[in-house]
């Protein structure tokens, strides 16, 4: 098979939240594990021995950053399969409703919906709605069913705001005292210290392509220790949480990805705060009709995202596409067919100004080099797009 060899250099990647590009000491740390020490982590000689050494090592190394036990740390397959297992797993294990608000990523909400929960409202930035949330349970506790799960993710992928688990958690101690709390932290790794949050929630999710590790690796915590049906039974690897052999040599990256995202955040947070006011001012002062989506003082650091007047997203990521910038509207999705965003639509961003939402989200690689070639060529892209309009509009009137 033909490797598709590096990606060009030319590139300008303002794609971080779809995935981040793996970080070189991840990649160096899992090279013995695919090359040399190969065994199974659950093998009994002395080569699986040490493969088992790794994985519990990386464990700890997580349970540090995550700020829990590291036998409450469970590896599974990705952020998806994470948010299945504690939502699906919550569900099966009390048979009562799961919950959460209508701005969570497909993984979760798919699997509410699933299983018949209910999906609950959220307020201008697209945070859960805790007056909507506290009557939501009240309503299921009244009809004498009870609550399994409620799940609430601490940073929205697509516009970046950022939910207030503490306030949620007491909303769902007071109001389903028996619910379990479940936080997709998926995009919260690189801007938030996790340690404050995990105290708060029961089940937290994390996914390692998103923070510098490689695809096909996630976490779940389950904080004090199990609490739901595992999703994937067979060999009864992870304590029987999650079954299917170690995926050693992701693992290992990981948590050394995991690690170097956490030392350098405070300092990645204010570097890329920076250039992302950047990003969006100069946008905004180049072309008209360009409006921020959210307030900055609500988002993550690495999150821009507008709207822009007169231009269709697909369009436009189609031109930035010949022109090397990579960029989003909604979430990456499988087909990469572009749908509506459901999380525009829930803040209740005009269907007519989400037409035109372009997500450009920044990390560990992004430069001020990336910043001037992404100004120029969405500027450029967007002022053809408005002038082919024009044409359009004075060709009809012609006719
Ligand atoms: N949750 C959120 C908030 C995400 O942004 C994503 C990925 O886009 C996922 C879950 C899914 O993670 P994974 O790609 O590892 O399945």
């Amino acid at each position: 098979m033909n490797s598709p060899g590096p990606v060009d250099t030319a590139i300008t990647y303002l794609d971080h939240a779809a995935s981040a590009p793996m970080r070189p000491e991840a990649i160096e740390a899992m090279l013995p594990y695919l090359r040399d020490q190969y065994a199974n982590p659950s093998g009994s000689h002395r080569f699986a021995r040490q493969a088992r050494q790794a994985v519990d090592e990386s464990r700890d190394r997580v349970a540090a950053v995550l700020g829990c036990r590291p036998n409450d740390v469970v590896f599974t397959g990705c952020g998806t399969e994470s948010d299945n297992m504690a939502i699906t797993g919550a569900v099966t294990r009390s048979g009562g409703v799961a919950v959460c608000p209508a701005t969570e990523h497909h993984a979760v909400l798919e699997v509410v919906e699933h299983h018949g929960g209910v999906v609950v409202g959220v307020d201008h930035a697209g945070r859960v709605d805790l007056e909507h949330l506290a009557a939501a349970l009240d309503e299921i506790v009244a009809a004498d069913r009870s609550v399994a799960i409620v799940s609430v993710m601490t940073v929205n992928n697509e516009v970046g705001s950022i939910n207030d688990l503490a306030a949620v958690r007491r909303v769902v101690r007071r109001h389903a005292p028996g619910a379990l709390l479940h936080t997709d932290a998926v995009q919260a790794v690189c801007w938030l210290d996790l340690r404050e949050v995990t105290p708060h929630v029961d089940l937290l999710a994390l996914s390692a392509h998103k923070f510098g590790g490689p695809k096909g690796v996630g976490v779940l915590v389950e904080n004090g220790g199990p609490k739901i049906n595992p999703l994937i039974i067979g060999g009864g690897q992870e304590r029987e949480r999650r079954s299917g052999t170690h995926n050693t040599a992701g693992i290992v990256a990981a948590s050394v990805a995991l690690e170097l995202a956490d030392a350098e955040r405070a300092t990645e947070v204010v570097r890329i705060a920076a250039l992302r006011d950047r990003l969006v001012d100069e946008l905004c002062t180049h072309l008209d009709g360009v409006t921020e989506t959210l307030d900055r003082s609500e988002k993550i650091a690495g999150s821009g995202h507008v709207c822009i007047e007169g231009i269709e997203s697909e369009a436009l990521l189609f031109l930035l596409d010949e022109e090397a910038v990579c960029a989003s509207a909604a979430s990456a999705c499988a087909s990469g067919a572009m749908e509506p965003s459901h999380v525009l639509a829930a803040m209740g961003v005009p269907a007519e100004r989400s037409l035109g939402a372009l997500r450009l989200t920044l990390g560990h690689t992004t430069t001020d080099a990336d910043i001037d070639r992404g100004v120029h060529v969405v500027t450029k892209a967007v002022q053809r797009l408005r002038s082919h309009t024009d044409q359009a509009h004075t060709d009809r009137g012609m006719a």
